[in-house]
């Protein structure tokens, strides 16, 4: 009844009416300092300017919740034209989405305009999603177009006070992922949102709310429609997270790795292979957290390797020569999943040098190993190599070969080659090394 009367009052279509709950830094626990010098500087000088500016999103949630942001974004009422003419070194992007990034030394923060949900004229394609998103709003508005109750939260660093119009603050204590609206409807409107879903709850432990999870696992196939390179970068995301482990049981468990993510499709369901991706994974996810750099090229090197594998053994026994054909299998697989992943030129190029070094590891006679350690890439191509032997699919003692060769001095390096043979390799164990394999103890790929 009273939803009916409020409907009327606000013409249908207008934002429904969210009082603003004003938070205070005893209850939300941010301190001022956890707020990076360059974010406060930004909110200090919009508001001198007689602006409205508030960190907002990702960094004040993570904040609440006891994580250090990865970046700092903040909200304003400024347009963009008026926000770059108060900054030094400050530049507008994006064309239809435009943005400011204002940078202070190293760091740049992106500064957005307040913008309105959408309304009857929003422009959609023909399954309800979303093209456009540029008309400006007030900060209402634009708290509700927002995708989850956690992510829309203004901080403001003067006053050391959250703005709060969805009881996102609960939410985070509560440890609930909920969507602001209907999540049906807004799934449809961007099903990139389905995927944040599933990297939010792994990333913050949170439990999904029952009508954000049920939804999933149907409506999964919107993301078909998305643009390839849009979807790309929130799998970049999702897997350089630091939780990408969790986040893939989870895909798995909502349904949402069929179709919309072939590669691990086919990928997942190979014994051998899955072993290794997920131990890529589990890699990189140590890495994140402990800050260590990684690289896209490396991680899609190994989700697609087994592929690479597979078609280059076919290859193999139809009779074609061992580095044309690992050539022709590279390019093979790089053309359909390339594609559909919207895999870069740049990355496509960091796999192919980590693929095209693997061969080369097993030439450990005269001046070749010697060459091979002074390749630019041979630290990846060996991290490749030792993930391989890990997942029993290169045999252990080649890669502590390799560890021992690229420790030693030049006197030691010549001792350690191997005769350079063109039959059979021998077999032979080195003293200590656990769970060693000669090439022959090494399972034949399960889908060669
Ligand atoms: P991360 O910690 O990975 O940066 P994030 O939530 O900050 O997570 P961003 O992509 O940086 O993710 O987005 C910043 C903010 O923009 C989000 O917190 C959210 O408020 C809003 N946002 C991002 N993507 C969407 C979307 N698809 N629909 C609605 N709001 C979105
Ligand atoms: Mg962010």
């Amino acid at each position: 009844m009273i939803r009916k009367l409020l409907r009327r009052v606000f013409k249908r279509g207008e934002p429904y009416p969210h009082p603003v709950q004003i938070v205070e830094a005893r209850e939300h626990g941010i301190r001022p300092e956890a707020v990076s010098n360059a974010a406060r500087r930004t909110c200090a000088t919009l508001q001198e300017a007689g602006h409205k500016a508030y960190v907002v999103g990702g960094a004040v949630r993570d904040l609440i919740a006891g994580i250090a942001p990865k970046d700092f974004d903040v909200a304003t009422d400024a347009t963009p034209d008026q926000v770059r003419a108060l900054f030094r070194r400050a530049r507008v992007i994006g064309r239809r989405f435009q943005i400011v990034h204002v940078m202070f030394g190293q760091e740049t923060i992106e500064v957005s305009t307040f913008r309105a949900a959408h309304d009857a004229d929003t422009e959609k394609d023909e399954h309800g999603r979303v093209l456009r998103d540029n008309v400006w709003g007030n900060m209402e508005e634009d708290a509700a177009r927002r995708d989850f109750t956690v992510n829309a939260l203004y901080y403001d660093p003067a006053r050391g006070q959250v703005f709060d119009y969805h009881h996102g603050v609960r939410d985070l204590q509560r440890k609930t992922l909920r969507m602001i609206g209907d999540p049906r409807a807004r799934y449809r409107e961007d099903p990139v949102r389905m995927l944040r879903a599933v990297r939010l709850a792994a990333k913050l432990e949170l439990r999904m709310d029952p009508t954000v999870q049920a939804p999933i696992r149907e409506m999964a196939e919107l993301i078909e429609n998305v643009p390839a390179a849009r979807l790309f970068d929130e799998m970049l995301k999702l897997l350089f997270s630091g939780h990408a482990v969790e986040c893939l049981k989870r895909l798995r468990a909502d349904g949402l790795h069929h179709g919309l993510l072939p590669l691990l499709d086919v990928i997942l369901e190979q014994p051998l292979g899955e072993k290794f991706v997920l131990l890529a994974l589990a890699d990189t996810d140590r890495r994140v957290r402990e800050g260590k750099c990684t690289s896209p090229g490396f991680l899609f090197a190994t989700l697609l390797w087994h592929e690479v594998l597979a078609n280059w053994e076919t290859r193999k026994q139809n009779g074609e020569l061992p580095v044309p054909a690992l050539h022709a299998a590279m390019d093979e697989v790089l053309d359909t999943q390339g594609e559909k992943l919207a895999i870069t030129r740049r990355i496509a190029g960091d796999i192919k040098d980590i693929w095209l070094l693997q061969p080369r590891f097993e030439k450990r006679g005269g001046r070749a190993p010697f060459r091979l350690v002074e390749q630019s890439r041979f630290r990846a191509a060996w991290d490749f190599l030792r993930l391989r032997a890990e997942s029993g699919e290169a045999p252990q003692e080649l890669a502590d070969w390799w560890a021992q060769f690229e420790q030693a001095g030049n006197a030691e390096r010549e001792a350690l080659l191997k005769p350079e043979t063109a039959g059979p390799k021998k077999r032979r164990r080195r003293r200590g090394a656990k769970n060693s394999a000669a090439p022959s103890d090494i399972p034949p790929p399960a889908f060669a």
